[in-house]
């Protein structure tokens, strides 16, 4: 059997996306790679629901994105609130912090969104130029209602530019961005895409760009908006190399995820988040999340269930998860459901755990949790 990677990302890259990546590297100013640049960007757009944006495909990991995404909106001394319901989350207050923004978090318990009326009320007290939204935090497998937040945001501050990081969501769960007036989305490529790490995918509405444009100082080189957009629309241009091949690799996902259509593709998702909390739930496995993700799933352990026996016993069945993050690490561990993983796959992980289990010692009526799963 090959390995499973069943972490939250990066995920298993089919045979066909890795043939494209091993394709031949060709100068990055040739015609045909500006077609498959240009073709990538407008399949970028579908993904995010951003027809009127502009898209950005960038070399570097979703962390590139979170930065582009203040330093090209954010100046030194403006205020930033952070809606966090995890590890990632909090990661934007050490980036707005590095860039002397004013940060203000507001922080839900694991496995909790913050209320809306949390947000409302510090909405209205005080004016912020930004807001991030991490749509999925990969730590906790907690799904923020990223439309219900804007529209509170538009309510009572609607000059807040509104920020989300979709790198643990997009294509895995739909994103509207003109529809819910985000103003800049990022995503990773080793997620949902399925494709290995190293590209990061973004949009930027007309008002983001119109803010960097008004911007008297920006502190990043490499990630600066203004410098990339004419590569962008127009990828004979050069500014810095991209990474052909990953290009390759993304282009054709992204093609296979079209033809498969989007909307099968969410479906898809959600589909096999029910199927695998079926059954470990019925396994006794407790979901920690309320508000829990279509992409990945963080599943405290039963008693008597030791984590790194647990996690070390599944990699030897070929199965591998991930340990939890944070305060919940040794209390719970993540799986990913995302990208190009099958029902069938996942249902083999199942079987693996249920074979775990036993070997640690904990009974389990196994027809019930298959069941569970192939009923769902
Ligand atoms: N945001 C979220 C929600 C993530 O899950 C991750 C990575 N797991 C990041 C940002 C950072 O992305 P990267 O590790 O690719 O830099």
């Amino acid at each position: 059997m090959k390995e499973l990677l069943l972490i939250p990302g990066p995920t298993p890259v089919s045979e066909e996306v890795l043939s494209a990546l091993s394709k031949d590297t060709i100068a990055h100013t040739d015609d045909r790679f500006a077609k498959i640049m240009t073709s990538a960007l407008e399949k970028t757009k579908k993904l995010f629901g951003a027809e009127n944006a502009f898209p950005f495909i960038i070399s570097g990991s979703g962390t590139l994105g979170m930065e582009m995404a203040l330093t090209n909106v954010l100046n030194e001394g403006e205020n930033l609130l952070v809606l966090s319901h995890g590890f990632f989350g909090d990661r934007f207050v050490e980036i707005g912090k590095t860039l002397n923004a004013n940060v203000e978090l507001l922080k839900a318990p694991a496995g909790e969104t913050v209320p809306l009326d949390t947000i409302k009320n510090v909405l209205s007290k005080r004016h912020f130029h930004a807001l991030t939204i991490t749509h999925v935090d990969t730590s906790t497998g907690t799904l923020a209602d990223v439309e219900a937040i804007v529209k509170v945001a538009q309510e009572v501050s609607p000059e807040t530019l509104i920020i989300v990081d979709g790198v643990c969501a997009t294509g895995g769960v739909e994103e509207r961005f003109d529809q819910w007036r985000i103003d800049v989305i990022f995503t990773g490529s080793q997620k949902a895409l399925a494709v290995p790490p190293g590209l990061t995918l973004l949009a930027f509405s007309e008002r983001a760009i119109e803010k960097r444009k008004a911007m008297s100082k920006v502190r990043t080189y490499y990630g600066d908006i203004l410098r990339w957009m004419p590569i962008m629309e127009d990828p004979h241009k050069y500014f810095a190399t991209p990474a052909v091949n990953m290009v390759y690799a993304l282009e054709k996902s992204l093609s296979n995820i079209m033809a498969f259509g989007l909307t099968a593709y969410f479906e898809k998702h959600t589909r096999m988040a029910a199927k695998v909390r079926a059954a470990l739930t019925a396994a006794s496995f407790e979901l920690l999340s309320k508000h829990p993700a279509p992409t990945l799933s963080v599943f405290k352990y039963p008693e008597g269930i030791e984590d790194g026996a647990f996690r070390s016993r599944l990699a030897a069945k070929k199965v591998i998860v991930a340990s939890a993050l944070a305060e919940l690490q040794g209390k719970a561990f993540r799986m990913g459901h995302m990208g190009s993983v099958t029902e069938d796959e996942l249902f083999v992980a199942i079987k693996k755990v249920l074979e775990v289990c036993e070997e640690l010692g904990f009974k389990l009526d196994k027809g019930l949790v298959l069941n569970a799963f192939l009923e769902a």
